[in-house]
């Protein structure tokens, strides 16, 4: 579904991504860890098309997304650190309007509110405003936004920054329960306990380069803890050589 090849994003003289290949099959949940200016962020936007690549290039579900904008960005939902809703309209109405913008048909009121109960939105804050809604559930609304458009594959960047241990938890499940619908999900994190609660397979980035893949299965929380500190650690001993 997503597809990096050779994929590589050079600022001035800085490459900040280097040679990425990368697949994240429909149902799979790839988190990719590292530490700052690892290249996280930047795989996240060149997915989205929001930079272009130096060279290589993704696909989307095999769409090209410099070739077919409108279509491969039809396929993908997006949810940044901080989510930006219209504070004075509710998590409903938020909704509504944002599924308009996409070209979402089947906006009745009950699909809406169904799709805000399956993100985990309490009931009773569906049609209060957003503007005293908490972090985590200013994200429902986005979750909800890609469950009413069906999107096949969501980004994520540093999604359960700032949430509290309960509402990271509740995105995690609620990223599992996505995959387990057929969405592929790639993500950049520096919460390694909700990485390997969430996902299914691993990525560790150092300086622009994807060092090490492997199943979020196969590691304990102490031994994810070990390999990405080591990275990290690794990182600090180049710079200073
Ligand atoms: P963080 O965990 O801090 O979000 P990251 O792994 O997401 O880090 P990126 O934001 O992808 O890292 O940045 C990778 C490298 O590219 C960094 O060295 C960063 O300074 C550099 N970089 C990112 N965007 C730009 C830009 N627009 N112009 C110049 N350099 C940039």
């Amino acid at each position: 579904m997503l597809e990096a090849q050779d994929l590589s994003k050079t600022y001035g003289t800085h490459v900040a991504l280097h040679g990425l290949n990368l697949h994240v099959p429909a149902g799979e949940v790839f988190c990719l860890l590292g530490a700052n200016g690892a290249g996280k962020s930047t795989t996240i936007k060149l997915f989205l098309g929001l930079i272009r690549p130096t060279s290589g290039g993704v696909r989307i579900n095999g769409l090209d997304p410099a070739a077919q904008p409108a279509k491969s960005k039809s396929l993908i939902g997006y949810i940044p650190e901080q989510v930006a809703l219209y504070p004075r309209l509710s998590g409903l109405e938020n909704l509504q309007y944002f599924a308009s913008l996409a070209g979402g048909s089947e906006l009745n009121r009950q699909r809406l509110w169904d799709a805000l109960l399956k993100a985990g939105l309490p009931e009773d804050a569906i049609d209060r405003r957003v503007a005293n809604y908490s972090k985590g559930m200013r994200q429902k609304v986005v979750i909800a936004l890609a469950i009413v458009r069906r999107v096949k594959a969501l980004l994520l960047d540093e999604p359960t920054s700032g949430l509290d241990p309960q509402a990271a938890h509740e995105f995690s499940k609620l990223l599992v329960l996505l995959s387990e619908e057929g969405v592929a999900v790639l993500m950049a994190s520096h919460d390694l306990y909700h990485a390997r609660e969430s996902a299914t397979q691993i990525g560790i980035m150092r300086q622009g380069v994807l060092v090490e893949t492997f199943p979020a299965a196969d590691v304990s929380h102490a031994e994810l803890e070990y390999r990405a500190l080591r990275s990290m650690e690794r990182n600090v001993v180049q710079r200073m050589t």
